[in-house]
Protein backbone atom coordinates (compact mmCIF):
# COMPACT_ATOMS: atom_id res chain seq x y z
CA UNK A 1 0.00 0.00 0.00
CA UNK A 2 1.22 3.38 -0.53
CA UNK A 3 1.41 6.30 1.48
CA UNK A 4 -0.16 8.50 -1.63
CA UNK A 5 -1.74 7.23 -4.63
CA UNK A 6 -3.04 9.20 -7.54
CA UNK A 7 -5.43 8.23 -9.91
CA UNK A 8 -6.60 10.08 -12.85
CA UNK A 9 -5.97 13.38 -10.78
CA UNK A 10 -7.29 15.99 -12.43
CA UNK A 11 -7.40 20.07 -11.72
CA UNK A 12 -8.92 22.64 -14.05
CA UNK A 13 -8.87 26.67 -12.77
CA UNK A 14 -11.58 28.58 -13.75
CA UNK A 15 -10.46 30.15 -17.09
CA UNK A 16 -9.62 26.88 -18.98
CA UNK A 17 -6.49 26.40 -17.49
CA UNK A 18 -5.66 22.24 -17.18
CA UNK A 19 -3.17 22.51 -14.22
CA UNK A 20 -3.15 18.52 -13.91
CA UNK A 21 -4.03 16.09 -16.57
CA UNK A 22 -5.06 12.74 -15.60
CA UNK A 23 -2.50 12.27 -13.31
CA UNK A 24 -1.47 8.20 -12.07
CA UNK A 25 0.96 8.82 -9.33
CA UNK A 26 2.08 5.91 -5.84
CA UNK A 27 4.23 7.63 -3.28
CA UNK A 28 6.00 4.70 -1.12
CA UNK A 29 5.91 4.84 2.43
CA UNK A 30 8.75 6.89 4.05
CA UNK A 31 9.68 7.96 0.10
CA UNK A 32 11.68 10.99 -0.39
CA UNK A 33 9.42 12.12 -3.60
CA UNK A 34 10.41 14.96 -5.77
CA UNK A 35 8.18 17.21 -8.67
CA UNK A 36 10.52 18.76 -10.26
CA UNK A 37 9.69 20.72 -13.78
CA UNK A 38 9.49 23.96 -15.25
CA UNK A 39 7.48 27.12 -14.18
CA UNK A 40 3.59 26.55 -14.38
CA UNK A 41 3.75 22.97 -14.70
CA UNK A 42 1.75 22.09 -12.10
CA UNK A 43 3.67 21.42 -8.94
CA UNK A 44 2.26 23.30 -6.59
CA UNK A 45 -1.45 22.72 -7.87
CA UNK A 46 -0.10 18.84 -7.33
CA UNK A 47 1.04 19.74 -3.65
CA UNK A 48 -2.14 21.66 -2.92
CA UNK A 49 -4.12 19.41 -4.22
CA UNK A 50 -3.17 16.38 -2.29
CA UNK A 51 -3.11 18.90 0.89
CA UNK A 52 -6.69 19.88 0.23
CA UNK A 53 -5.94 23.33 -0.07
CA UNK A 54 -7.33 22.95 -4.09
CA UNK A 55 -10.62 20.57 -4.64
CA UNK A 56 -9.97 17.97 -7.26
CA UNK A 57 -12.08 18.65 -10.68
CA UNK A 58 -11.82 14.91 -11.42
CA UNK A 59 -9.44 11.98 -10.37
CA UNK A 60 -8.98 10.56 -6.61
CA UNK A 61 -6.37 11.14 -4.09
CA UNK A 62 -5.81 8.11 -1.03
CA UNK A 63 -3.60 8.53 1.55
CA UNK A 64 -2.53 4.85 2.37
CA UNK A 65 -6.01 3.39 1.92
CA UNK A 66 -8.11 6.11 2.96
CA UNK A 67 -9.94 8.13 0.34
CA UNK A 68 -8.77 11.73 1.28
CA UNK A 69 -10.38 13.27 -1.89
CA UNK A 70 -13.00 15.28 -0.26
CA UNK A 71 -11.50 15.37 2.91
CA UNK A 72 -11.09 18.71 4.20
CA UNK A 73 -7.37 20.22 4.58
CA UNK A 74 -7.61 19.80 8.39
CA UNK A 75 -8.25 16.25 8.74
CA UNK A 76 -5.33 14.96 6.16
CA UNK A 77 -2.93 14.67 8.27
CA UNK A 78 -0.29 16.46 6.70
CA UNK A 79 2.28 19.25 6.72
CA UNK A 80 3.33 21.76 3.77
CA UNK A 81 6.04 24.18 3.61
CA UNK A 82 5.04 27.40 1.35
CA UNK A 83 7.36 28.73 -1.04
CA UNK A 84 7.09 31.78 0.90
CA UNK A 85 6.81 30.06 4.17
CA UNK A 86 4.09 32.02 4.96
CA UNK A 87 4.85 32.71 8.42
CA UNK A 88 2.73 34.47 10.57
CA UNK A 89 4.34 37.90 11.36
CA UNK A 90 2.70 39.02 14.48
CA UNK A 91 3.29 35.90 16.05
CA UNK A 92 6.44 34.68 18.00
CA UNK A 93 8.20 32.15 16.66
CA UNK A 94 6.64 29.45 19.76
CA UNK A 95 3.17 30.76 18.86
CA UNK A 96 4.34 29.97 14.62
CA UNK A 97 5.14 26.36 15.45
CA UNK A 98 2.32 25.79 17.60
CA UNK A 99 -0.18 27.12 15.42
CA UNK A 100 -1.39 23.72 14.31
CA UNK A 101 -1.45 21.79 17.44
CA UNK A 102 -3.87 25.38 18.20
CA UNK A 103 -6.12 24.46 15.50
CA UNK A 104 -6.23 20.51 16.58
CA UNK A 105 -7.30 22.48 19.79
CA UNK A 106 -4.49 21.24 21.93
CA UNK A 107 -3.92 21.85 25.71
CA UNK A 108 -1.15 25.50 26.26
CA UNK A 109 0.77 23.27 27.90
CA UNK A 110 1.14 20.17 25.39
CA UNK A 111 1.20 22.78 22.32
CA UNK A 112 3.89 24.37 23.99
CA UNK A 113 6.31 21.45 25.22
CA UNK A 114 5.91 19.75 21.75
CA UNK A 115 6.54 22.87 19.36
CA UNK A 116 10.31 23.58 22.47
CA UNK A 117 10.63 20.04 21.16
CA UNK A 118 10.10 20.75 17.50
CA UNK A 119 12.40 23.70 17.95
CA UNK A 120 15.20 22.23 19.96
CA UNK A 121 15.06 19.36 16.94
CA UNK A 122 15.86 21.85 14.42
CA UNK A 123 18.43 23.67 15.95
CA UNK A 124 15.66 27.01 16.88
CA UNK A 125 16.31 27.33 20.62
CA UNK A 126 16.88 30.94 21.77
CA UNK A 127 14.68 31.95 18.89
CA UNK A 128 11.62 31.16 20.36
CA UNK A 129 10.55 34.78 21.17
CA UNK A 130 11.30 36.79 18.28
CA UNK A 131 9.11 37.60 15.63
CA UNK A 132 9.77 36.16 11.82
CA UNK A 133 10.94 39.85 10.60
CA UNK A 134 13.70 38.93 13.43
CA UNK A 135 14.97 35.94 11.45
CA UNK A 136 17.70 35.19 9.00
CA UNK A 137 16.16 33.32 5.49
CA UNK A 138 17.34 30.58 6.85
CA UNK A 139 16.11 30.65 10.42
CA UNK A 140 12.52 31.40 8.97
CA UNK A 141 13.12 28.58 6.85
CA UNK A 142 13.53 26.28 9.74
CA UNK A 143 10.07 27.44 11.60
CA UNK A 144 8.28 26.77 8.56
CA UNK A 145 9.80 22.97 8.49
CA UNK A 146 9.18 23.36 12.44
CA UNK A 147 5.84 24.29 12.16
CA UNK A 148 5.10 21.37 9.74
CA UNK A 149 6.48 18.74 11.81
CA UNK A 150 4.97 19.91 15.23
CA UNK A 151 2.01 17.43 14.62
CA UNK A 152 3.61 14.92 14.07
CA UNK A 153 2.15 14.61 10.40
CA UNK A 154 1.74 11.18 7.97
CA UNK A 155 2.93 13.22 4.95
CA UNK A 156 5.29 16.09 4.42
CA UNK A 157 4.70 18.48 1.43
CA UNK A 158 7.39 20.46 0.67
CA UNK A 159 6.73 23.38 -2.00
CA UNK A 160 10.45 24.85 -3.04
CA UNK A 161 11.23 25.20 0.57
CA UNK A 162 15.50 26.14 -0.33
CA UNK A 163 14.56 28.55 -3.23
CA UNK A 164 14.84 31.82 -1.38
CA UNK A 165 17.75 30.85 0.07
CA UNK A 166 21.21 32.47 -1.17
CA UNK A 167 23.16 29.84 -2.89
CA UNK A 168 25.69 28.41 0.20
CA UNK A 169 22.64 28.23 2.57
CA UNK A 170 20.93 26.67 0.21
CA UNK A 171 23.16 23.76 -0.32
CA UNK A 172 23.48 23.49 3.49
CA UNK A 173 19.81 23.61 3.93
CA UNK A 174 19.83 20.95 1.31
CA UNK A 175 21.90 18.48 3.55
CA UNK A 176 20.28 19.56 6.34
CA UNK A 177 17.05 18.21 4.98
CA UNK A 178 17.81 14.74 3.37
CA UNK A 179 19.25 14.13 7.21
CA UNK A 180 16.06 15.07 8.61
CA UNK A 181 14.13 13.44 6.17
CA UNK A 182 16.27 10.21 7.08
CA UNK A 183 16.00 10.49 10.71
CA UNK A 184 12.27 11.20 10.48
CA UNK A 185 11.49 8.42 8.03
CA UNK A 186 8.57 10.68 7.10
CA UNK A 187 6.56 10.36 3.51
CA UNK A 188 8.01 13.14 1.86
CA UNK A 189 6.90 15.29 -1.68
CA UNK A 190 9.40 17.96 -2.35
CA UNK A 191 8.57 19.95 -4.90
CA UNK A 192 11.69 21.82 -7.26
CA UNK A 193 12.42 23.29 -10.76
CA UNK A 194 15.96 22.75 -9.55
CA UNK A 195 16.92 19.10 -11.30
CA UNK A 196 19.99 19.38 -8.94
CA UNK A 197 17.78 19.46 -6.07
CA UNK A 198 15.91 16.60 -7.08
CA UNK A 199 18.58 14.38 -7.58
CA UNK A 200 20.39 14.89 -4.62
CA UNK A 201 17.57 14.15 -2.44
CA UNK A 202 15.06 12.42 -3.78
CA UNK A 203 14.44 8.39 -3.79
CA UNK A 204 12.59 8.86 -6.84
CA UNK A 205 11.33 11.82 -8.88
CA UNK A 206 8.28 12.67 -11.27
CA UNK A 207 9.22 15.11 -14.16
CA UNK A 208 6.52 17.16 -14.85
CA UNK A 209 5.73 19.07 -17.86
CA UNK A 210 2.48 20.67 -18.08
CA UNK A 211 -0.08 18.83 -15.85
CA UNK A 212 1.46 15.63 -16.93
CA UNK A 213 4.38 13.21 -15.50
CA UNK A 214 6.80 12.51 -18.17
CA UNK A 215 8.80 10.47 -16.67
CA UNK A 216 9.21 8.66 -13.00
CA UNK A 217 12.56 6.82 -11.60
CA UNK A 218 15.43 6.91 -9.56
CA UNK A 219 17.61 9.66 -9.63
CA UNK A 220 20.41 7.50 -11.39
CA UNK A 221 17.52 6.15 -14.64
CA UNK A 222 16.40 9.83 -14.62
CA UNK A 223 19.93 10.86 -15.07
CA UNK A 224 21.35 7.95 -17.21
CA UNK A 225 18.32 7.37 -19.46
CA UNK A 226 16.04 10.45 -19.77
CA UNK A 227 13.01 8.98 -21.71
CA UNK A 228 12.25 11.82 -24.27
CA UNK A 229 13.77 14.78 -25.12
CA UNK A 230 11.87 16.91 -22.82
CA UNK A 231 13.37 15.16 -19.85
CA UNK A 232 16.68 14.96 -22.09
CA UNK A 233 16.95 18.54 -22.16
CA UNK A 234 15.67 19.14 -18.14
CA UNK A 235 18.02 17.23 -16.33
CA UNK A 236 21.88 17.84 -15.85
CA UNK A 237 23.69 20.86 -14.73
CA UNK A 238 25.12 21.10 -18.35
CA UNK A 239 22.73 20.35 -20.74
CA UNK A 240 23.18 16.87 -22.95
CA UNK A 241 24.20 17.23 -26.42
CA UNK A 242 20.87 16.30 -28.81
CA UNK A 243 22.12 16.36 -32.10
CA UNK A 244 20.16 15.72 -35.56
CA UNK A 245 21.77 12.16 -37.01
CA UNK A 246 20.88 9.93 -39.23
CA UNK A 247 20.34 6.35 -39.14
CA UNK A 248 23.46 5.05 -42.23
CA UNK A 249 24.58 1.64 -43.14
CA UNK A 250 24.46 0.66 -39.22
CA UNK A 251 25.90 3.46 -38.03
CA UNK A 252 24.80 7.11 -37.15
CA UNK A 253 25.87 10.07 -38.80
CA UNK A 254 25.71 13.24 -36.33
CA UNK A 255 27.41 16.25 -36.70
CA UNK A 256 29.44 15.24 -40.17
CA UNK A 257 31.06 12.19 -37.64
CA UNK A 258 30.19 8.46 -38.42
CA UNK A 259 29.42 6.91 -34.63
CA UNK A 260 28.61 3.69 -33.49
CA UNK A 261 24.78 2.49 -33.66
CA UNK A 262 24.44 1.87 -29.55
CA UNK A 263 23.89 -2.18 -29.42
CA UNK A 264 20.27 -1.64 -27.70
CA UNK A 265 18.94 0.79 -30.57
CA UNK A 266 19.82 -1.81 -33.52
CA UNK A 267 16.32 -3.12 -33.67
CA UNK A 268 14.38 -0.37 -33.18
CA UNK A 269 15.72 2.53 -36.18
CA UNK A 270 15.51 1.92 -39.78
CA UNK A 271 18.20 2.80 -42.45
CA UNK A 272 18.05 6.57 -43.56
CA UNK A 273 15.44 7.19 -40.30
CA UNK A 274 16.22 10.71 -38.79
CA UNK A 275 16.75 10.46 -35.20
CA UNK A 276 18.39 12.79 -32.68
CA UNK A 277 21.75 11.32 -31.24
CA UNK A 278 22.13 12.09 -27.10
CA UNK A 279 25.11 12.22 -25.06
CA UNK A 280 25.96 13.93 -21.92
CA UNK A 281 28.52 15.86 -21.59
CA UNK A 282 30.16 14.05 -18.72
CA UNK A 283 30.25 10.71 -21.17
CA UNK A 284 32.30 12.40 -23.93
CA UNK A 285 35.83 11.82 -23.16
CA UNK A 286 38.16 13.77 -24.69
CA UNK A 287 40.99 11.81 -26.82
CA UNK A 288 44.79 13.17 -27.86
CA UNK A 289 44.19 12.82 -31.54
CA UNK A 290 41.47 11.43 -34.15
CA UNK A 291 39.76 8.22 -34.03
CA UNK A 292 37.38 6.31 -35.73
CA UNK A 293 34.10 6.51 -34.20
CA UNK A 294 34.61 10.26 -32.18
CA UNK A 295 33.74 13.87 -33.31
CA UNK A 296 36.67 16.02 -34.19
CA UNK A 297 36.28 20.20 -34.09
CA UNK A 298 37.65 22.99 -33.00
CA UNK A 299 37.50 24.29 -29.39
CA UNK A 300 35.50 27.36 -29.30
CA UNK A 301 35.12 27.86 -25.49
CA UNK A 302 36.25 26.75 -22.17
CA UNK A 303 34.46 27.32 -19.34
CA UNK A 304 35.99 26.94 -15.68
CA UNK A 305 33.50 24.43 -13.54
CA UNK A 306 35.79 23.76 -10.77
CA UNK A 307 37.74 20.70 -11.02
CA UNK A 308 36.51 20.06 -14.60
CA UNK A 309 35.66 22.25 -17.45
CA UNK A 310 33.49 22.47 -19.95
CA UNK A 311 34.64 22.54 -23.28
CA UNK A 312 32.69 23.85 -26.62
CA UNK A 313 33.72 22.42 -29.76
CA UNK A 314 32.60 23.07 -32.94
CA UNK A 315 32.01 20.04 -34.83
CA UNK A 316 30.62 20.38 -38.41
CA UNK A 317 28.95 23.80 -37.65
CA UNK A 318 26.94 22.04 -34.33
CA UNK A 319 28.57 22.79 -30.95
CA UNK A 320 29.21 19.76 -29.04
CA UNK A 321 29.98 20.04 -24.91
CA UNK A 322 32.86 17.98 -23.29
CA UNK A 323 33.30 18.37 -19.16
CA UNK A 324 37.24 17.55 -19.57
CA UNK A 325 39.36 16.91 -16.39
CA UNK A 326 41.69 19.65 -15.32
CA UNK A 327 44.74 19.00 -16.71
CA UNK A 328 43.23 18.43 -20.58
CA UNK A 329 41.63 21.62 -20.20
CA UNK A 330 44.65 23.51 -19.50
CA UNK A 331 45.80 22.24 -22.68
CA UNK A 332 42.86 23.41 -24.79
CA UNK A 333 42.84 27.07 -26.31
CA UNK A 334 40.11 28.19 -28.46
CA UNK A 335 40.78 27.66 -31.90
CA UNK A 336 42.45 23.97 -31.24
CA UNK A 337 41.45 21.22 -32.86
CA UNK A 338 40.29 18.44 -30.16
CA UNK A 339 38.43 14.79 -30.19
CA UNK A 340 35.79 13.28 -28.09
CA UNK A 341 34.55 10.29 -28.33
CA UNK A 342 31.21 9.28 -26.78
CA UNK A 343 31.39 6.55 -24.10
CA UNK A 344 29.72 3.11 -24.92
CA UNK A 345 26.67 2.46 -23.20
CA UNK A 346 25.74 6.37 -22.54
CA UNK A 347 24.21 7.40 -25.55
CA UNK A 348 20.59 7.40 -26.36
CA UNK A 349 18.67 8.31 -29.48
CA UNK A 350 15.59 9.97 -29.25
CA UNK A 351 12.92 10.40 -32.66
P1 LIG B 1 4.25 25.34 -10.75
O1 LIG B 1 4.12 25.25 -9.27
O2 LIG B 1 4.80 24.10 -11.39
O3 LIG B 1 5.01 26.56 -11.18
P2 LIG B 1 1.39 25.87 -10.69
O4 LIG B 1 0.77 24.65 -10.11
O5 LIG B 1 1.54 27.04 -9.82
O6 LIG B 1 2.77 25.47 -11.39
O7 LIG B 1 0.53 26.32 -11.96
C1 LIG B 1 0.12 25.42 -12.97
C2 LIG B 1 -0.74 26.17 -13.98
O8 LIG B 1 -1.95 26.57 -13.36
C3 LIG B 1 -0.11 27.45 -14.52
O9 LIG B 1 -0.50 27.60 -15.85
C4 LIG B 1 -0.72 28.51 -13.64
O10 LIG B 1 -0.75 29.75 -14.32
C5 LIG B 1 -2.10 27.97 -13.40
N1 LIG B 1 -2.64 28.40 -12.09
C6 LIG B 1 -2.09 28.18 -10.87
N2 LIG B 1 -2.88 28.65 -9.88
C7 LIG B 1 -3.96 29.18 -10.48
C8 LIG B 1 -5.16 29.81 -10.01
N3 LIG B 1 -5.38 29.98 -8.70
N4 LIG B 1 -6.05 30.22 -10.93
C9 LIG B 1 -5.86 30.04 -12.25
N5 LIG B 1 -4.77 29.44 -12.76
C10 LIG B 1 -3.83 29.01 -11.90
MG1 LIG C 1 4.99 26.42 -7.80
Amino acid sequence: MSAITTRGLTKDYPGGVRALDALDLDVAEGEFFALLGPSGCGKTTLLRTVAGLESATSGTIHMGDTDVTRMPPGRRDVGMVFQDYALFPHMTVLDNIAYPLRIKKRPRSVRHGKAEDVAHYLGLDGLLSRRPGELSGGQQQRVALARALVAEPQLFLLDEPLSNLDARLRLEARTFLKQLQQRLGVTTVFVTHDQAEALALADRIAVMESGRIRQLGSPTEVFRRPANLFVASFIGSTPMNLLPGRVREERIVAAGTELPLPAEARDLVTEGEAVVYGVRPEYLDALPSAEDGAFEGTVSVVENLGGSSLVTLDVADEPVRVVVGEERAQQLAPGDRAWARPRAGRVLLYR
